[in-house]
Parts: structure tokens; C-alpha cells; sequence
């Protein structure tokens, strides 16, 4: 398959720095914990499927987890067969299928139990009793969802396990500040996490099989953490959670760089608008280059002005605002390049890089937005070994 063949923009996703990122975050586990690779939003925009098919034999790999059912669906129905857990909030509609499917849900709600016992009593037949598998979601700080780690919380845990429907598969809570340079608000996260499945065990005598807390900036700074599995979702794709973690820890290598073309060489004089808005008045003589991606790909419209290109492995400024699908950029300092050259939006190119953190700072955004945002008019080209094995071409969705 031809790269080039994506002339307008395309995304190159490196599997084998997957990989790389996957082997080395298990590194660091200790052998009996095993990885939950989150891949929800598209796999951060990096392709969700072709992602969970690059890890699906690895054996320290637990299963994937995901937002929503939707996207629980489509790595089932592509033929996944690891576990799959959702978690946040699943609404009703989506119990017969995911009972149906084998799929874990996260639950932290009475009705939620109910609804769910109820449907399982529904599908079964004399020939086989459906069940469904079910992470209780415990908050221990991040405020968003989840039961309380005390009385109340044990009541419901309780609820959980006399239904005879719900296999209650795993307990497990999220950090909010693990990423921070602060270790006290996570430390008490872990306690309070570690008090309350302790209750679990001694009060209601249930060995709850799978317990987890840690996500990407959990499995770096906090190995004490690590129980049966680690949900590690951002470092999968060789993005750091913040730049306050060690990043020696685990050794990563970016998955992601975007490409786009040059279609539209000029010389202007000095004094020429470029873009709505006049927003950039040349200075000088230049020479001006127009490139076929804008904010109608999800290249934030908010880096008019602010960001760089690489074109021949040079710094080449953004001049004026970005378009919908196209913008410009000044290559005086590129004297090389031509109509028909690729920039590189993100990744390296001869000595420089241009990283995904780099264009959240500078777009007020960061690195997980701007990975998630990056739209379905960019194809994904996969490789391995640098060669192309796979390509996704959504504009088939529209
Ligand atoms: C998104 C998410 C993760 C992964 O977080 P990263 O910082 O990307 O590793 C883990 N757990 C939960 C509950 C999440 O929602």
C-alpha cells in the first residue's frame, strides 16, 4: 500500500511503537498484574480496533476498556474476544446486548442492579441463566461517579452480591492528582481505596477478584498501586499524563504523527494580508506556502498564528488564521521544498519534533484533547516496520 496515496492529510499510527509502549509499562508491573488498555474515544483518535488487534495476544494483557456500550460494540463485534469493560455510566437500552455480548459495565447506582438482575432473568432460558458481569466503581476524591468508601458504600457492595444474576467481577476507583508533583491527595485516594475493599473482604467475606485503581500517571508514580490490573490509557500512545511524571520510569515512543501537503507555492511582497482577517501582514519578501489541513480536521483553529509545520525538517510558522481545511505557512527558511511536499504537523522530521503537548499548550488544549479531536477526514495509516498494513478511511461513515 502507497502512503502517498493519502495526498491530502493522514495520520501514521507506528503499531510497533504500541507495542514497545505496552511491553515497557508491564516493565514495571509486578508479574501478576495485568494491563486494561483503554480505548475509548477511537483509541484517543489513534483507531481503536486495529490498537486492541496489536495487543489481543499478548498474555499481560487483562482486556480493554472503554466510555460507552457503542464503543464496547465495535471491538466485539470486530471479533475481540478479551474482556471488555465500560466504564462510566451505561444506560438501560444497552443491558441485553451487553449481556448478551459478555460485556463488564461499571455500576455504582441501586437501579442500575436492578435493571440489570432483571434483564438477565428476562434472556434466560431453562437451558442457561444468563449473567452479568459487573466493576463496582468506588470514589475515593475524583467527585465524579462512584459509591462512597464507607457504611453506605458497604450497603451497596452488599446489594451487588445477593443478586445471583450479577457476578461481581471487580472494585475499583480513579485517581484525580496522579499526575501532580504532590503526593497527598493520591496517597489518600490509595488508602481510602485499600480501607474500603479491606472492609469488602473481612465484613461481607467476598475476595473480590479484580481490584484496580492506577491509570497512566498511577502505573508511574504510585507501583504501589498496582493490584490485579492497571487501566493504562494515555502512555498506550506514548503521550505523557502531564509533565510532572518521571519520564524515565517508562520509556515511550510517540505512536501518532500527522502529515498533510503542500499544494500552493508564492512569493509575496512586503504588506501582503494572508488569511480572514488580515490577521498577518507580511513583513518582508517571503515565500508562502499553503497546506491542505485545518480546524475542519480537528487542527485546533486556535494555533493561528502560534504553531509550526516542519517542511524539510525545518521550522516553518503558521501565518494567519487557519482555515477549515486548509492554511499557510511561511518557508522562507526551507528553500527547498515543494508544491507536492509533505509538512509534518506532528512527529519529527530531520532535527526537530513537533509533539502533541507542544500544540496542546499552545492551542490552550492538551495533549488528550488533541489526540481525541483529530477528526474523521484524517485517514489512519497503520505500519509496522515502516511498512503500511492497514488503512481506515472514515469518510465510508459519513
Ligand atoms: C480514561 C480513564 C483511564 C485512563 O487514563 P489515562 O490517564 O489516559 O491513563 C483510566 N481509568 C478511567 C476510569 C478512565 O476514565
Amino acid at each position: 500500500m502507497n502512503i502517498e496515496e493519502y495526498q491530502r492529510v493522514y495520520a501514521k499510527i507506528n503499531l510497533d511503537a504500541v507495542r514497545e509502549n505496552f511491553d515497557n509499562i508491564v516493565k514495571v508491573l509486578r508479574p501478576e498484574t495485568k494491563v486494561l488498555a483503554v480505548l475509548k474515544t477511537d483509541g484517543y483518535g489513534h483507531g481503536a480496533i486495529p490498537i486492541a488487534r496489536e495487543l489481543e495476544d499478548n498474555d499481560r494483557l487483562y482486556g480493554y476498556a472503554l466510555a460507552t456500550s457503542d464503543e464496547a460494540f465495535i471491538l466485539r463485534n470486530s471479533g475481540i474476544e478479551k474482556p471488555l469493560l465500560i466504564l462510566g455510566y451505561t444506560f438501560p437500552n444497552a443491558y441485553e446486548e451487553l449481556i448478551l455480548k459478555d460485556i463488564s459495565l461499571t455500576v455504582f447506582r441501586y437501579d442500575t442492579l436492578e435493571q440489570l438482575a432483571l434483564e438477565c432473568r428476562r434472556l434466560s432460558t431453562t437451558q442457561y441463566n444468563y449473567k452479568a458481569h459487573i466493576h463496582i466503581k468506588v470514589d475515593t476524591g475524583m467527585g465524579r461517579i462512584g459509591i462512597t468508601p464507607d457504611e453506605e458504600g458497604l450497603d451497596f457492595v452488599k446489594k451487588a452480591l445477593s443478586y445471583d444474576e450479577l457476578i461481581v467481577e471487580g472494585v475499583f476507583t480513579h485517581l484525580s492528582r496522579a499526575d501532580e508533583k504532590d503526593r497527598h491527595p493520591t496517597e489518600l485516594q490509595i488508602r481510602k481505596y485499600k480501607d474500603f475493599t479491606d472492609r469488602i473482604e473481612q465484613e461481607l467475606g467476598y475476595h473480590i477478584p479484580i481490584k484496580h485503581i492506577s491509570n497512566s500517571a498511577g502505573i508511574i508514580e504510585y507501583p504501589e498501586a498496582n493490584f490485579d490490573v492497571v487501566r493504562a490509557g494515555i502512555i498506550l500512545y506514548g503521550l505523557w499524563p502531564s509533565e510532572d511524571v518521571s519520564k524515565d520510569k517508562v520509556p515511550l515512543k510517540k505512536v501518532l504523527s500527522l502529515y498533510s501537503q503542500i499544494v500552493y507555492i508564492k512569493e509575496v511582497e512586503p504588506g501582503t494580508p494572508i488569511s480572514y482577517g488580515g490577521t498577518f501582514v507580511s513583513d518582508r519578501k517571503m515565500k508562502v506556502a499553503t497546506v491542505t489541513v485545518g480546524y475542519g480536521d480537528g487542527y485546533p483553529r486556535m494555533l493561528s498564528n502560534k504553531a509550526d509545520v516542519l517542511a524539510g525538517g525545518v521550522r516553518c510558522p503558521i501565518l494567519g488564521r487557519i482555515c477549515m481545511d486548509q492554511l499557510m505557512v511561511d518557508i522562507t527558511d526551507a528553500p527547498d521544498v515543494r508544491e507536492g511536499d509533505f509538512v509534518t504537523l506532528i512527529g519529527g522530521s530531520g532535527a526537530e519534533e513537533i509533539t502533541m503537548e507542544e500544540l496542546g499548550d499552545l492551542s490552550g488544549r492538551f495533549n488528550y484533547e488533541l489526540a481525541c479531536e483529530l477528526g474523521k477526514r484524517i485517514p489512519r495509516v497503520y505500519t509496522r516496520k515502516n511498512e503500511v498494513i492497514y488503512k481506515k478511511d472514515y469518510s465510508d461513515d459519513f
